[in-house]
């Protein structure tokens, strides 16, 4: 185990990091024009040339790297709402507060009704009916009886519910996130539900920035700083400028590679990598982990601000082992790693020591490697509208 004595924060003098550029480029990065960066859209595009762009003016040699995203779920339009009541009231729900596109719908195009029912009430034909959680018996019932689900979904201290692009498997049905308080007045008052749910699955292609700032001497120490620069796209009537997640985290790569690249000692390799397609399951990362040789010290900076004062340190993979890959499954994030579902990633060549599975490789069963975690409460960037990529 290596020492590091922290010098201190640099105020001022070469080394010290601008707050102006830092913020200059959070603010490029969520601008309207790069439309919330989703992968394999123009707004991801024009933000990766935006980065190389800046890698050069670093005096960085920059580079493009693409790779496949099977698939990315996307709205075309806006989901509707409508909850009539039984004395006849019609309530106009808000979409991604009232509710949400689950996941794993069908593709719902236009406004579809259905009288509420609960899920131990027998007949569900053509229903919208509330369940308290999807299951495979679940799913397979509503689809014998051509019904819609309705399950309760929790919302972000700032009553949003957070976008996700990749998670579980397409079902046949249709099916919305509810308002838990809402889900429980519905189950309580019934009336009729008429929704949509506009959502689509499509192929594409994910791009990595690369820059090279300095290449290390025969056996010399490599850097590698990274930060995922996607976010979740804009829905068609919502910005979703993703300036906290992770815009924020490509200023500070951006702003360390400057700073670093004029005092590492020299011989000390400095490389960039801004990854894409985080959001729609790690793609970027599982796409980029091959390349890096063994021994290189990677920092990833992910939500920089988040936590105001305090860090979430997460100890990487040991050399020689997979790299784990994070997904989202059932609207959390779940860390692929050790005793947990084995992490597992689409390289082309095998990780020493890891077998196939499949296309993937695996890694063989290990601990998970050590985790400290420093929390703070605060969380002042998540709390401003327009700062999280989630609002
Ligand atoms: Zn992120």
């Amino acid at each position: 185990m290596t020492n590091v004595q922290a010098p201190g924060p640099v105020t001022a003098g070469p080394g010290a990091p601008s707050a102006e550029r830092l913020t200059a480029t959070v603010a490029a990065l969520a601008a309207p024009e790069f439309t919330g960066r989703r992968t394999g859209t123009p707004g991801g595009r024009s933000a990766r040339e935006y980065l190389a762009g800046q890698l050069r003016q670093a005096r960085a040699r920059a580079s493009l790297e693409e790779f496949a995203v099977p698939a990315v779920r996307e709205l075309y339009a806006t989901p509707a709402a409508v909850w009539t009541t039984p004395d006849g009231a019609s309530h106009t729900l808000a979409h991604r507060r009232d509710f949400a596109e689950h996941l794993a719908t069908a593709d719902v195009p236009g406004l579809r009704p259905g009288p509420l029912a609960a899920g131990t009430d027998p007949g569900w034909t053509g229903r919208w009916v509330l369940v308290p959680a999807l299951t495979p018996e679940v799913i397979s019932q509503a689809q014998a009886a051509g019904a819609g689900l309705l399950v309760p979904r929790g919302t972000d201290e700032a009553g949003w519910m957070p976008k996700m692009i990749a998670g579980p498997a397409t079902a046949p049905v249709p099916i919305l996130g509810i308002r838990h308080d809402l889900h429980q007045r519905m189950l309580a008052e019934r009336g009729e539900l008429s929704a949509s749910a506009p959502v689509r699955t499509v192929a594409v292609t994910g791009t990595n920035v690369h820059g090279v700032l300095a290449d290390p001497a025969p056996g010399g120490v490599s850097v590698l700083l990274t930060a995922h620069y996607d976010g979740v796209g804009d829905d068609p009537q919502q910005r979703f400028p993703a300036a906290g997640d992770n815009a924020s985290g490509c200023a500070v790569i951006l702003e360390a590679a400057r700073i670093l690249a004029s005092v590492l000692p020299a011989g000390t390799g400095l490389a960039v990598a801004f990854l894409d397609a985080e959001e729609a399951g790690a793609w970027g990362s599982a796409h980029h982990a091959p390349q890096v040789t063994a021994g290189t010290y990677v920092i990833n900076v992910d939500g920089a601000a988040e936590l105001a004062d305090a860090a979430a340190v997460e100890a990487g993979a040991r050399p020689g082992r997979c790299w784990p890959r994070s997904t989202r499954q059932g609207g959390r994030r779940e860390c692929r790693y050790g005793q947990r579902p084995c992490p597992r990633t689409t390289a082309a060549t095998p990780p020493p020591g890891c077998p196939r599975q499949g296309s993937e490789w695996e890694c063989p069963a290990t601990r998970p490697p050590p985790r400290r975690s420093i929390v703070s409460s605060r969380r002042p960037w998540s709390r401003q509208p327009g700062w999280s990529s989630r609002r």
